[in-house]
């Protein structure tokens, strides 16, 4: 079974216990005899930003299209078109009803951002200002422009933007739009820490200021907990039906999604809770030297942008966190590991076998998933493979398809796969975490995690979900600087001190939730905040 329900299942594949109550009604849209069905409908509300947390697959776009209009719900009869009068008949009496009402009256108009940024290149031709010209429609798109640090691209082609260029570029353009509904579908791959927080306030500053509807999916839920007003759970069987909950506060919705149970709902949704275990700092392994680096220095162009690394060491077994801005120089450095790139100033002839997961994934052959990985290592399909690297990656499902048939998510699980299959020295991972959703992003922490322990591997991760880094790392290193212009590298140091010097540089605090551990980011100015900051204790509490 699925695990959910375990009496009649609606469709035919699972036995049922006991059917949730969201399932005894009609759906709102199904899309086809024993097609996907979606149960639930979010509420946008006018000033507020609303939040949905949930897996992908499970009909967060077909809830967006039926409140932007564009699909016309059929209450689960999908060989009959009951119309918008009826759809409102259903909706009577609940938040919805008023919303609706502007459905069918045609009143609503909607701006969105795509989940996946990287294919905005394919529908558009120009440069950047071409493209956000065609969305000031509120006259906040200079504003917009400042605060998104867009300035410098302006001029450059959509083709050659970085993810996070096109990220931001893409927040703009849909927040300049001027329309009754918003909708952007995961706003932090490839940002980093502070672009994160700063497209969150100006999400916020758009629903309080001019009083939008805004409704956001994102799997950082730091940044959904520092976003959203209220919160929907999605839950359900991706590609069989997916249900979405009536509205919750922000920290009982994300605390009841970890823990697997809907307390008002009275539904488990998931075996097992999502730990955010609160470990001790770990001060770092005490393998053997892999490797020791000299200082190094690296500039591009004439001075154009210039790196510093002070030397340290990197030791066997461990996994050494980066952190850092975009564009302060860690691929940089990684390439100067590599020997892809040459250093100005110290040898890096360092003779390491190095496996990269580079930020962008661009596999996207014409070719099977299970045939790509079994190219990469003779281990594929043992038992040790399975339980180490299909499972918790969960690859199962996606073995028989294309690579290039992939979403983002199940790309970026295919290829931290193939870089943990490959033999070698050094694993290098960079950003991880983009386009996972919640469970997927622990399980593939985990992974990683136990793979480096149990292959005695040495493993450097780059990501900006810092959560993710605090489970994954023994020590951290930190760059700082001015992104573009110069970068400066420290050596490794302590989880503690490292979290504590990266986060100074941002002057961004964390506490714990009291029940489930998982951090949160204190409010600017909050006593809890100006204590820590007192205290020197950014991350990990005294
Ligand atoms: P999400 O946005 O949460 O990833 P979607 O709403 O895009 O999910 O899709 C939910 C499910 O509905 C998927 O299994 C998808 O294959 C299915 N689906 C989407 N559009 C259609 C359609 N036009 N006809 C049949 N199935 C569809
Ligand atoms: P990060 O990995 O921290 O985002 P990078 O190491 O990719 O940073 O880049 C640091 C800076 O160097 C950026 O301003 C980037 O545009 C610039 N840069 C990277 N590669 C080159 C190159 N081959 N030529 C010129 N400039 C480059």
């Amino acid at each position: 079974t699925c695990g959910i329900c375990v009496e009649k299942c609606p469709f035919d594949a699972i036995e049922i216990i006991n059917l949730p109550k969201e399932l005894q009604d009609d759906p709102v849209h199904r899309y086809g005899e024993n097609a996907f069905s979606l149960y639930g409908l979010p509420a946008p509300q006018e000033g507020q930003v609303t939040g949905i947390l949930g897996p992908n697959g499970i009909g967060k776009t077909t809830a967006v299209r039926i409140l932007a209009g564009e699909l016309e719900p059929n209450l689960g009869r999908h060989d009959e078109s009951p119309g918008w009068d009826e759809v409102l008949e259903a909706y009577r009496g609940t938040e919805l009803q008023d919303y609706i009402a502007d459905v069918q009256g045609g009143e609503v108009t909607i701006s969105r951002k795509p989940q996946y940024v990287d294919q905005i290149p394919n529908s558009f031709d120009g440069n950047t200002r071409e493209l956000l010209a065609q969305t000031d429609e509120r006259g906040a798109l200079d504003y917009l422009i400042e605060r998104l640090s867009i300035g410098p691209v302006m001029e450059q082609s959509i083709d050659d933007l970085s993810g996070g260029e096109l990220q931001r570029v893409a927040i703009a353009a849909t927040l300049a739009r001027d329309t009754d509904f918003y909708f952007l579908d995961e706003i932090t791959p490839y940002l980093d820490m502070s672009q994160r927080v700063t497209a969150a306030r100006l999400i916020r500053e758009l629903a309080e200021d001019e009083d939008k509807s805004v409704l956001v999916v994102e799997h950082d839920l730091a940044i959904l907990d520092l976003l959203a007003d209220t919160l929907h759970v999605a839950y359900g069987e991706p590609g069989a039906y997916g249900v979405i909950t009536s509205p919750k506060s922000v920290r009982n919705g994300i605390n009841e999604y970890l823990s697997g149970y809907l307390d008002n709902e009275n539904m488990r949704i998931r075996p097992n809770p999502i730990e955010f275990e609160e470990h001790a700092p770990r001060t770092g392994s005490h393998g053997d030297t892999l490797v020791e680096y000299p200082d190094l220095t690296k500039s591009y162009g004439e001075g154009e942008f210039t790196l510093e690394v002070e030397g340290g060491e990197i030791r066997e077994n461990e996994v050494l966190g980066i952190v850092g801005p975009n564009g302060i120089g860690k691929s940089t450095f990684a390439k100067l590991l590599t020997g892809n790139l040459q250093s100005d100033e110290g040898d890096t002839d360092l003779n390491l076998d190095i496996s990269y997961k580079p930020q962008y994934v661009t596999i996207d052959q014409h070719m099977r998933v299970d045939a790509f990985l079994s190219s990469i290592t003779d281990q594929f399909g043992s038992s040790y493979w399975n339980t180490e690297i299909a499972q918790p990656l969960q690859l199962e499902r996606i073995m028989e398809q294309n690579l290039s048939d992939l979403s983002g998510g199940e790309r970026q699980r295919v290829a931290i796969a193939a870089c943990l299959s490959d033999s070698a020295d050094l694993y290098l991972l960079d950003e991880p975490s983009a386009h996972l959703d919640v469970e997927q992003r622990v399980q593939a922490t985990s992974a990683i995690r136990r793979y480096a322990e149990q292959q005695d591997a040495t493993v450097m991760v780059i990501d900006h979900d810092i959560y993710s880094i605090d489970l994954l790392a023994d020590r951290l290193m930190v760059f700082d600087g001015e992104p573009a212009a110069h970068g400066r590298a420290g050596r490794p140091q302590s989880m503690r001190d490292g979290m504590n010097e990266f986060l100074a540089n941002l002057e961004v605090t964390f506490r714990r939730d009291e029940r489930t551990s998982r951090p949160r980011i204190n409010k600017p100015d909050s006593q809890l905040d100006r204590e820590q900051k007192r205290e020197g204790e950014y991350y990990y509490a005294p």
